[in-house]
């Protein structure tokens, strides 16, 4: 067995163990494979090892791998920065976008996606730490945002996704993943219906399990460090 279907096999009785810890259904939990700067060849690795879901944060990497791997049934998320310019290729290639933070980005995604695709699943962005740098749309401001992109034709919106900063104590990586849960059930209080709860990555997968996670975002547990960010 190669590292990578061992490692895939591992992470899932993880979640299946933690899960059923936090009287959570394992099945209920998705496991999103997070292949940045990894070669075409660890994906047909964990491909052959039953996974089907993977993520990407560099579009031009991410589109080689597209190409080169065309002949796998693989479901693509986007999960990096989206630039106004470069919402098309997106729209063409992916089946999930996660980090989605703005209407004009929702809007350019709308008119984009091809007719012969289904719906583009969509997971809002919300920035709970305040940092500057990590995007995301204000707690304040997701209603709104919420509001204006559900009715946008060929978007289907799925629920929210955090990136919080790390944080190494269990207790306090559980409250940024808290908070987003509470605000997923405000807003389908309003009458949004949101299915998805994009969090965790490989250093905060039980606290993310132990709060409602449905996708989990993993890549260093499964395909090992990386070289670069
Ligand atoms: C890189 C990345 C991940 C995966 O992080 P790991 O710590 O390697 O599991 C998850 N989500 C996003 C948005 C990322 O950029």
């Amino acid at each position: 067995m190669t590292d990578i279907a061992k490692n895939l096999r591992d992470l899932q009785q993880q979640i299946a163990q933690m899960a059923r810890q936090h009287g959570r259904d394992p099945a209920q939990i998705q496991l999103l494979a997070v292949s940045k700067t990894k070669p075409a060849a660890d994906i047909r690795a964990a491909f052959a090892a039953g996974q089907r879901q993977f993520g990407e944060n560099y579009l031009q990497e991410a589109l080689e791998k597209i190409s080169a791997l065309a002949d796998l049934a693989i479901e693509w998320h986007y999960i990096g920065r989206i630039q106004s310019n470069k919402t098309r290729p997106i729209a063409e290639h992916f089946a999930w976008v996660h980090g989605l933070d703005s209407l004009k980005h929702a809007q350019r995604l709308s008119e984009q996606r091809p007719d012969s695709l289904p719906p583009l699943n969509l997971c809002l962005q919300v920035n709970l730490s305040g940092e500057a740098s990590k995007g995301g749309v204000a707690p304040e401001q997701l209603l709104a945002l919420a509001q204006a992109i559900a009715p946008l034709p060929r978007l289907h919106l799925r629920g929210l996704m955090t990136l919080p900063a790390a944080e190494t104590d269990f207790a306090r990586q559980r409250q940024p993943f808290r908070r987003l849960a509470e605000l997923k059930q405000e807003l389908c209080a309003q009458g949004l219906a949101l299915d998805c709860l994009s969090m965790g990555m490989s250093a905060d997968m039980e606290a993310a399990i132990a709060e409602g996670s449905s996708i989990l975002r993993i890549g260093t547990a499964l395909f090992g460090e990386r070289d670069r960010a």
